[in-house]
Parts: C-alpha cells; structure tokens; sequence
C-alpha cells in the first residue's frame, strides 16, 4: 500500500488548510523564558511592546492555549497557495544510494517563493484590524520584505522596508518585487535614520547586517504613531504562524508513512521555518506517536546554535529591542556576506532555542560550498532550485543518509525556491566558493 501511494498523489494535496495555529510552548513543563525590557530587564509587558506590534501579536507572543484560531480572511489568504505539497524526492533518493524516504515540505509555491508569507498576510491582517497604516521591516535576500509587501497590499497597508547592503546589491530583483506590490526599499545602513547614519559614520564600507536593518525599521515605526514594525522570524508569534507548514506535513505524511518521520530537517536563519515545520512534529513526539530527531542546518559562517551562547541579548545592533533568551552570537556580530541572507543573523528564535536547550532539537553548521553542492544534486534530479537557505537543510539530509540502506522516515523543510538566487548558482558553478 504504501509503496503504490506515491507522496505526489492527489490525496496528499486534500489535507485541509489547518484552521488553527500550533502553541508548542502550552504543552512543555518548561515555559519559554520571557523577553525582558532592555532598560529595566524586567519582563516586557503589553504596554512597552504597543508602539511597535498589533495587540493581537502581542498576545500571540505569551499566549498559554495550545491552539489559536487562524482569523477566516487570514485563512482566504493562505488557500491561494495552501496546503503546500509534500513531495517524495525519489529522484533524489537514487542519486543518494539511500534506502530512506525522503520527503520535502515545499514553501516555494508561495507569492513569493518561500514561507514567509505565512506569518506576513497575519501581521499585516492584524495591523490592519488595529488600523495601522504604515509596516515598517527589515530583509536579508528580501523574501520577508516581498512577503510583507504582498501582504500589505491585500490588506491597504503602505509597507516600507530597510534591505540589508549586501542583498540590496548583489540580488535587485526582490527589491523590485517589493515594489512591484507596492512597497518601498532602502538599502541599509541608510541616511535615513539615526541608527543607520551612526552606523556609517562608524563603517562607510560596511556590508549592513539584518541586525543593522531592524534598528533602522524599529526607529521609524516608533517615531510614527500610525506606524508599526514588523519582524520575519524569531519572534513566538512568527514560530505560531509558521506552524501551518507542520501540521500539514505531519497530516500529510500520515497518508503515506503510518509511522510518521524519523528525522526532520530545516535550515535556520531566526529560526521559524524549521520550527514551524517541527513543532507539530515534536508534539507527535510529545503524545507518543513517534519518536521523531529535529536538525537545525544553519550556515558555518553565523553558526548560532552549534556555537553562539545561550543568553539574554539584542535582536538588533542598536539595542532597541527587548532582551530575548536565545542562542546568539552578540548583537554586533556581522556574518560575511554569504548568499544565504535569509541565515544572516546573530540569534535564534527564543522558542527554537529552548527547544535546543530542552533536547527536542540538535543544530548541525554546513559549509556555503556543501550546501548548494546538494542543491544543485537536488535540482538535477528533482527539478526544483532551492533557496539558497534552503540547501543547507538539503546538505545536512543528504550527509544523514548517503549511502545507508536504511528505510528512515526524512522530512526536509524546503523553505523556498531559488528562482531569484541564480548569481548565486552562477558563482558557485563558476567555482568562485
Ligand atoms: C528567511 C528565510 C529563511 C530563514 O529564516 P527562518 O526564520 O530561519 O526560517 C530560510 N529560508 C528562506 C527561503 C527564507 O526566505
């Protein structure tokens, strides 16, 4: 039966869209250690995070209920692409001399190309609700600030984004996509705000950094009271709305693999794809369904969790955010300019982290030159170009079972495509890295 029942079959696309968002934290003995205020280091309260988030977001960053409902115009939005397909990459497999299963959850059907949007349409919808009318944001490779600007655009939103120098530079499409929905892009550091104008003054040269990039957002959101920021990644209620990507991989996966995954895969920037996908896989694990390993794939050069420290720190260079419990590497820490912006960053979504601490979840570092060696394997046989963020997950997957007869159970996060990515490619196939 299971052999027949290929992941690409249609009934693994008839899962329903999930109606609920999954809180991992309510069903952990331990809670996740809360976000304190940078100047009195007591915890953070509604009233200090108001100039900056929705309430409803607010909310969403303590919540205690294990399920949160999914808003019905948020979940019209996500029926445009959801559920996104699982599809067993048996080409893969072959080339891999593996005996394992190997499944990739794919984001790349998205707007944009990747999972952010799943966390944009809802902090647009409740920013809107709120009557919010400007988004502020920071991006790496621009994935998040495309996302956020299509999702501005469904709801009326102005969105304005600060794109980290780098990315800005080297890869101009997402920076007209963003504009193509009607968002504004900025290279960061700019001479637009204080942050960034302190931040040249010190380093004309520099590179800019995501930590650099939300300073500057955070800034203008705060001195503009119809004005809110947006963040991408690490935050808890960016983890809760990325958890539709798990649950309909888990529900999916049932159909084909009774006894769910062995081990599951994703590559970690802030952290909320992999956690996103993991999460209801972990509470598979937490109700004794399965016993499944979660990896963290994230880059050799900004190696959090294999080697930052597990601590209270920035979420930006200037200091503006609260102190969250995470696995960093300093607030000042400028990664190189690898292509994988998306994994530039310094810390680690507090709710990942603590799952690290907790030994739900392992982190792997993989090399630039590995991870797209495997997603050019991956793209030869299955078609599909990863996001260059994504390939890290693909190489630690393809280290894991290369040449071991095992029938495991894998399940990779593929968190985007890599359409817009091709100069990396090119450099990577011109032998540059
Ligand atoms: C932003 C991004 C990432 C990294 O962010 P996480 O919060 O770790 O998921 C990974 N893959 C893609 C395609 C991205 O756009």
């Amino acid at each position: 039966m299971t052999e027949q029942l290929d992941a690409t079959h249609p009934d693994l696309v008839t899962v329903k869209v999930p109606t609920h968002w999954y809180n991992l934290a309510a069903e952990l003995d331990e809670p996740i250690p809360p976000h304190l205020h940078p100047g009195t280091r007591e915890p953070v309260g509604p009233d200090d995070l108001a100039p900056l988030f929705a309430s409803a977001l607010i909310a969403q960053e303590v919540a205690s209920e294990t399920y949160i409902e999914i808003p019905q115009e948020v979940r019209e939005i996500y029926a445009m692409w959801r559920p996104s397909p699982l599809i067993r990459a048996r080409r893969f497999e072959k080339a891999l001399n593996t005996g394992a299963h190997i499944y990739v959850k794919y984001e790349g059907v998205s707007p944009v190309g990747s999972h952010k949007t799943n966390s944009a349409v809802a902090q647009a919808y409740y920013n809107h609700i709120d009557g919010v009318r400007k988004l502020t944001t920071e991006t790496g490779a621009g994935q998040w600030g495309s996302a956020l600007s299509f999702a501005g655009a469904q709801f009326g939103l102005e969105v304005e984004v600060w794109q980290v120098r780098a990315s800005y530079e080297s890869k101009p499409y997402r920076g007209h996509l963003i504009r193509t929905y009607g968002g504004t892009v900025h290279s960061s550091p700019s001479t637009l705000t204080e942050a960034g104008r302190a931040i040249l003054a010190k380093d004309p040269d520099t590179t800019g950094s995501l930590g650099m990039a939300v300073s500057e957002a955070v800034e203008v959101a705060a001195a503009d009271p119809e004005a809110r920021y947006a963040l991408g990644s690490v935050l808890n209620h960016v983890v809760l709305h990325q958890t539709v990507i798990g649950q309909e991989a888990v529900a999916q996966l049932a159909l084909v693999e009774p006894d769910g995954a062995d081990v599951v895969f994703g590559c970690a920037g802030g952290g909320s794809n992999l956690a996103g996908l993991s999460f209801p896989f972990l509470r598979e694990k937490i109700h004794g369904r399965s016993n499944p390993r979660i990896v963290a794939a994230e880059p050799a050069a900004c190696p959090s969790i294999t080697r930052g420290e597990y601590r209270y720190d920035h979420g930006d260079v200037a200091g503006l955010t609260p102190l969250l419990k995470m696995h960093t590497l300093g607030m000042d820490f400028v990664p190189d300019p690898i292509h994988a912006g998306g994994l530039r960053y310094h810390g680690m979504a507090p709710a990942l982290s603590h799952t690290v601490e907790l030994g739900l979840v392992e982190g792997v570092a993989i090399s630039q030159h590995d991870a797209f060696a495997a997603g050019v394997q991956f793209a030869r046989t299955q078609g599909i170009v990863p996001a260059p963020e994504s390939t890290h997950a693909i190489a630690a997957a393809a280290a894991h079972v290369a040449d071991d007869p095992r029938e495991q159970v894998v399940v990779i996060g593929l968190s985007g495509h890599g359409q817009l990515d091709l100069p990396a490619y090119a450099e990577y196939l011109d032998g540059k890295f």
